[in-house]
């Protein structure tokens, strides 16, 4: 068991998780640790490793397979973006003649509750907001191949002994007194109960990604023994997912020979509290207007168009306890005053996009809608695109999703393979469920509340281009099926929260985004 242990941190350390299914093929070659050894040798001189290593991949290495199929294999994390560059913070020479300045912002807003809000909190609601979730998640797991055929759950009863595919939402999941798993599904037909065999390692390990009140689907036998004619053995579990790109995207949409277009992302500011880092959120507005940085940098400087803001603008006021401690403006209006005369020193040409978090002036139910123009004076001078959280946006054909995070929180404590320190984890899961924050919990009480609106906004129906997260306030990026992720950290010391739970921030780092060749290159103002 040391040894498991062991081994496991390895991997841990070079950045990847290796799954229980993955260790045991490891341990089956007679040799865990030169087995161990050798798998993380193959996957250190690659330019891309997996973030979970599953034990389709150890078996493929194992075997020898070829290079390339183990590097096709999702989820890829790109290493070459996580290394931010310091800014030069000499004082910069020479004329700053952005080209951005010539270029017109093109902002268009496709999916945003803002505006759109129409839920009362009724049962009736809950009920609208469900079955919209459903609807909209079985619609793409039906598309899958493997979902083919999937029959209503009210009509398993038929196909005693048969094996079938179903597709439900999560309303329960728990062990049982042997240790397998029971998971109940349910669709508007009715109710099954699954069962999965603790002996079954990869199914139990795809069994333990599974959250409630998730959509998912399941092929399984139905139990022909009239005392289990409910009961379904699981064979397999599917995720909506998204779907492997017919050719990477990476080169964008661009034509050859284009100038570079750059966003700049930010979020959780934090403005007002104590721990919001001043200095470098100053260093990186006067870089922003060609007033520092390396020749190079300036001219990333000179080519940023849009900045976009995934929430926590401030710190607010009453979000937790004694909060007022670890205050210095301690009026929600004057933090956003405080905001305002940071983002004027903004360059004119620059767009700002704005998105709420947990901490802003807005209903914490999410989705939230959209900070109210007047939530300081003179925030609209500089004519930011205010939008809700989630909110999909165009930006120069980029299709960016913009959400803050608060519905990682849940996830990263339903699933034992997430954390607070990898930030981009709990990205690519919700782009595998399909859904930002599946978790509901408790009516009212959960981490992530959600507002029981008509439509669930925060299924991710459409595939983005670049998924904008914030939240957790470590900087992160990777790639995941074509989808570039990035958590865009923060500008907030390590709070008293975070030491409680042993997490490091990452402030001040600020990603780019080449929105021609969706590249990034991040800046470390802090
Ligand atoms: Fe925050
Ligand atoms: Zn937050």
């Amino acid at each position: 068991m040391a040894e498991d242990v062991e081994i496991i941190k390895k991997f841990i350390d070079a950045d990847m998780h290796v799954t229980p299914g993955a260790l045991n093929s490891l341990r089956e070659t007679g040799d865990l640790r030169s087995a161990a050894e050798m798998v993380l040798e193959r996957f250190r001189s690659m330019p891309e490793k997996p973030v979970i290593v599953t034990e389709e991949l150890v078996r493929r290495i194992l075997r020898g397979g070829s290079k390339t199929s183990v590097e096709a294999e999702p989820p890829v994390f790109s290493q070459a973006e996580t290394h931010p560059e310091k800014i030069k913070t000499k004082i910069a020479c020479g004329k700053f003649e952005p080209p951005a300045a010539d270029i017109e912002p093109e902002v268009e807003v496709l999916i945003d509750v803002t505006g759109h809000s129409n839920s009362q909190g009724r049962i009736e609601d809950f009920i609208r907001l469900f079955n919209d979730r459903y609807e909209r998640l079985s619609r793409i797991l039906k598309e899958r191949l493997d979902m083919r055929g999937a029959i209503p759950i009210g009509s398993v009863r038929e196909y005693e002994g048969q094996t079938v595919r179903i597709i439900g939402m999560v309303m329960d999941k728990r062990e049982t007194r042997k240790r397998d798993l029971i998971i109940e599904l349910e669709d508007p037909t009715g109710n099954a109960v699954v069962f999965v065999h603790k002996n079954r390692n990869e199914l139990m390990r795809k069994a333990s990604e599974v959250v409630t009140d998730e959509v998912i689907g399941v092929e399984a036998r139905v139990g022909s023994d009239s005392r289990w004619s409910r009961l379904l053995f699981v064979n397999d579990i599917v995720w909506p997912d998204i779907p492997v790109p017919r050719q990477r995207r990476d080169e964008g949409t661009a034509e050859e020979g284009s100038e570079p277009i750059y966003a700049a992302l930010i979020s959780d500011l934090h403005v007002g509290s104590e721990m919001f880092l001043e200095d470098a959120f100053a260093r990186f507005l006067k870089w922003l207007r060609g007033e520092s940085g390396n020749p190079n940098q300036r001219q990333v400087a000179g080519r940023v168009k849009y900045l976009v803001i995934a929430g926590d603008l401030v710190d607010g006021v009453g979000i937790y306890p004694n909060q007022e401690e670890e205050l210095v403006i301690h009026d929600i209006n004057k933090q956003y005053d405080a905001v305002v005369e940071y983002l004027s020193q903004v360059p004119e040409h620059v767009k700002i996009i704005v998105s709420p978090g947990n901490h802003d002036a807005v209903r914490p139910l999410e989705p939230q809608p959209a900070l109210p123009k007047d939530i300081a004076s003179d925030f609209e001078s500089f004519e930011p695109v205010l939008v809700g959280n989630p909110a999909h946006l165009l930006l120069h054909g980029t299709r960016f999703l913009i959400y803050h995070g608060r519905g990682f929180d849940d996830l990263i404590s339903a699933d034992s393979s997430l954390d607070r320190k990898n930030s981009v984890n709990p990205m690519i899961k919700s782009l595998k469920k399909r859904h930002l924050a599946p978790i509901y919990g408790e009516p009212m009480g959960g981490r992530a509340p959600i507002a029981p609106e008509g439509r669930d906004y925060l299924v991710i129906e459409e595939v983005p281009d670049v998924f904008h997260t914030g939240h957790l306030h470590v900087y992160g990026c990777g790639k995941y099926r074509g989808v570039l992720l990035v958590n865009s950290a923060t500008f907030q010391e390590r709070t008293s929260y975070m030491k409680r739970r042993g997490v490091r921030p990452t402030p001040g780092i600020v990603p780019l985004v080449d929105l021609r060749t969706r590249k990034v290159r991040a800046i470390r103002f802090a």
